[in-house]
């Protein structure tokens, strides 16, 4: 689990250096950039394992460089982890449809940005290593997890890696409802850091990417949520 080699892209020197020290602690290999475009830059010829980027840089901000590494097939599948700022919603972020694979305010503590890290990489490796997992169809809405694409109403859809995970986990048992905290056990893995709020930021996404089939997306006031089992919309 070591030796995976982490962009940090933050323009505030003292926490750009306490991120790379600490990573490097844990084995990582790190490269920084301060600005927007040399992040970008780095992100194409570096091709690294994970970028941690913050949103607000000098230059080009966050959304637009995570706008434009998912444009580019030869890095568009890099999990993305956004710093954002105090104060700015993470709502903010996800209205923007860019996809990033995980959310973390500031301030953090470094070592529960490790474990958001070690938890994204996890994710993304035990996704390699499954014996590839079975096409879901529920109505309009089809999942392949072999080829990582969602068609809603025989459109390709645009999922990020959690979102998918997310979806696919939700659609594989219509009708049964998860506690946001067993979902982010179950889906996103036993490190991410239990904050409720980010299972909701990302059913907020998808429910907004799935467009007229939203609903199939329920919630569960006071538990969590469930896929609908009432019945296909279509077909
Ligand atoms: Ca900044």
């Amino acid at each position: 689990m070591s030796g995976e080699h982490i962009l940090v892209v933050e323009d505030e020197r003292d926490l750009c250096e306490v991120l790379a020290y600490n990573l490097r602690r844990e084995h990582f290999q790190v490269s920084t950039a301060r600005t927007g475009r040399d992040g970008l830059e780095a992100a194409r010829s570096g091709k690294p394992d994970l970028i941690l980027l913050d949103l607000m840089l000098p230059d080009l901000d966050g959304l637009e460089i995570c706008r434009l590494v998912r444009q580019e097939p030869r890095i568009s599948a890099t999990p993305i982890i956004m710093l954002t700022a105090k104060g700015e919603e993470t709502d903010i972020v996800v209205g923007f449809g860019v996809g990033a694979d995980d959310y973390v305010p500031k301030p953090f503590s470094v070592k529960e940005l490790i474990a958001r890290v070690k938890a994204v990489l996890r994710r993304g490796s035990s996704q390699a290593d499954e014996a590839p997992q079975r096409p879901v169809r529920r109505g309009a809405i089809e999942i392949d997890p072999a080829r990582h694409e969602v068609r809603v109403e025989g459109e390709p859809v645009e999922f990020t890696a959690t979102e998918f995970r997310l979806l696919y986990f939700l659609a594989s048992r219509p009708g049964q409802v998860y506690e946001r905290d067993t979902l982010l056990r179950r889906v996103l893995g036993t490190e991410a850091i239990r904050v409720a709020r980010n299972i909701d930021v990302h059913i907020r996404s998808i429910r907004k990417k799935l467009g007229e089939q939203r609903n199939v997306v329920e919630t569960v006031r006071g538990v969590g949520y469930r896929f609908s089992d009432a019945g296909p919309t279509s077909s």
